[in-house]
């Protein structure tokens, strides 16, 4: 039998809006077809050096919560960077989409230096973006939940993940959301994301099973459930 490791990142701090449900979601499309699941929470990325989950999930938090894992995952940095240029299968919301960025650029004198696994950057905002959003992507319509302040910005080494639909995305300007590099993926999207794009999620099985060495030949789910749910959220007011 297969075992397929999803690691937890900060799983304490990084967890907001449902975001625990991308976890609950992989789970159940892997178990369901046969695949055993190794969960592993990690509250020190240093761990990964163990660990080196198939796929690593991350999540939202408070701007508070952010400044507490932010250290531990600078310290870790060239460890997370070395394991996503060998093409290890990410997914960080939100927080730690921001998180996985250059810098957190808070005001003209105060700058946070991030990891830079994604290139991309962070300017703190005078508003929140919040609501529904829908977004086309390369994997269907994409559709979530979205609270930040921050506007990210993308350089040239990322693609956008979406393009936007309803809602703001990255910076409610560029009509972009989210953005992939290598097997990295980053998004404002929570909800959780994956509940309701049952596509990405297997995407994101395919790119790990790849990766195993293993056949990236899914046996389909039925997702009729799912597609309702997305069809009623995106529906939805913002
Ligand atoms: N604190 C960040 C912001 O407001 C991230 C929020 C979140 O993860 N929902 O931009």
């Amino acid at each position: 039998m297969v075992k397929v490791t999803i690691g937890h990142l900060y799983p304490k701090q990084m967890n907001v809006y449902g975001d625990m449900g991308n976890i609950i979601t992989l789970r159940y499309r892997l178990e369901t077809r046969g695949f055993t699941v190794d969960y592993q929470p990690i509250d020190d990325a240093g761990d990964l050096k163990l660990i080196k989950p198939d796929i690593l999930i991350g999540g939202g938090g408070q701007d508070s919560n952010q400044d507490v894992v932010q250290g531990n995952l600078v310290k870790n940095k060239t460890l997370i960077k070395n394991q996503a240029e060998s093409g290890a299968v990410m997914l960080m919301i939100c927080g730690l989409y921001q998180l996985f960025g250059h810098r957190f650029i808070v005001s003209d004198h105060h700058i946070i230096e991030n990891i830079g696994v994604l290139d991309l950057e962070t300017k703190a905002g005078e508003t929140r973006l919040i609501g529904n959003v829908v977004a086309d992507s390369r994997w269907g319509r994409l559709v979530g939940f979205e609270n930040h302040s921050g506007r990210t910005t993308l350089g040239s080494d990322v693609k956008a993940l979406g393009k936007v639909i309803k809602g703001a995305g990255n910076d409610s300007q560029s009509g972009e959301e989210g953005a992939v590099y290598n097997n990295v993926f980053g998004s404002y999207l929570h909800g959780p994301m994956l509940a309701k794009n049952p596509e990405f999620a297997d995407e994101l099985i395919k790119r790990a099973l790849k990766n195993k060495g293993e056949s990236d030949q899914l046996e389909p789910l039925d997702d009729e459930i799912e597609n309702i749910a997305a069809k009623i959220a995106a529906k939805r007011p913002r």
